[in-house]
């Protein structure tokens, strides 16, 4: 699962490459800034995405905590994703379709009750009419899932799994991982859901990016690389599956230990750069983005002067 509780940031849904909207739970009406600022202490694979997709989002996100408002497809996500997890407490025979439906609207009630801002949403919609045609879509959702899966013939060892793992480093990784499934031989499988449509052949090492993060995880935790890493697209209904090595997986520690250089130099140094890119359109922070004439809120942590400065 995409949406983590690491670096204190909450997100309500999928990420961009989901071609989803990444929102992140938080009232649009809480005032900016409210929240402590804080510097980063682990990683996560969708801060990572952030980071890399543009730093001055990751340093809106993660240090300054800026409030970001839930959209649609990001709490439809949401939704669809709490229906597939709870399936799997009914007996096996009785994991429908029917049954999968049946739960959306309890779930629906659940999350307007943990994130209340998500009734925003339809605030403007008196007569229930787009709710409907959304929890519609919520259904389409959940009914191909079970074109893509029998979720008679699974059963998970961990559903909505918190994982959270040290490197050598010290860096720490966390996430939350959808489904775990464990063989009868011990083979581990790692599944995301995603409620967008499949990437293009060639943006699928980015959309991996995630799952062989959690590769990694579950190697450091346990020793053992992943038998097989699994997609699963509900919104075009397609499945992307890598089988990954100890290289792979070496290589993402790589990676990733250069990305939390890079993430600590701007925390000292306090340089964020904005990167744009057609992924500003889904962004919640123009206003606060230079490059669309914005201002950053004051940097609130300490920065620490060049070393050529400081002799
Ligand atoms: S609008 Fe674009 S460049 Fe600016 S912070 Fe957001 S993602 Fe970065």
């Amino acid at each position: 699962m995409d949406s983590s509780i690491e670096d204190g940031v909450q997100p309500v849904g999928r990420t961009p490459a989901d071609a989803e909207a990444a929102t992140v739970s938080s009232s649009a009406a809480e005032p900016v800034g409210e929240r402590a600022a804080m510097a980063p202490t682990s990683l996560s694979p969708s801060r990572a995405s952030d980071f890399m997709q543009c730093p001055l989002l990751y340093r809106f996100r993660v240090i300054d905590r800026l409030p970001e408002k839930p959209s649609e497809a990001a709490t439809r996500g949401t939704l669809v994703h709490a229906v597939l997890e709870r399936l799997f407490d009914a007996p096996a025979t009785e994991r429908t379709a029917p049954r999968a439906k049946a739960l959306i609207p309890g779930q629906w009630d659940r999350l307007r009750e943990t994130r209340p801002e998500v009734t925003e949403l339809f605030a403007d919609d008196p007569d229930g009419e787009r709710l409907a045609r959304w929890l519609g879509e919520a259904e389409r959702l959940v009914e191909r899932w079970f074109t893509l899966e029998d979720p008679s013939r699974l059963e998970p060892a961990e559903r909505e799994l918190f994982v959270e793992a040290e490197l050598d480093s010290g860096l720490r990784l966390r996430g939350i991982i959808d489904r775990v499934d464990v063989a009868p031989t011990g083979e581990v499988r790692i599944v995301d859901y995603k409620t967008g449509k499949a990437p293009r052949a060639e943006y699928a090492e980015g959309a991996l990016f995630q799952m062989k993060f959690y590769a990694l995880v579950v190697w450091r935790l346990k020793r053992v690389v992943p038998r097989r890493l699994q997609l699963v697209y509900l919104g075009s209904g397609d499945v992307l599956t890598y089988d990954p090595v100890m290289a792979d997986l070496e290589r993402v520690e790589r990676k990733l230990l250069a990305l939390w250089e890079a993430i600590e130099r701007a925390t000292e140094s306090g340089e964020w750069r904005p990167r744009p890119t057609k992924l500003c359109g889904w962004c919640d922070h123009q206003a606060h983005c230079p490059e669309f004439g914005g201002t950053p809120p004051p940097y609130p942590l300490p920065v620490r002067a060049p070393e050529s400065d400081a002799r």
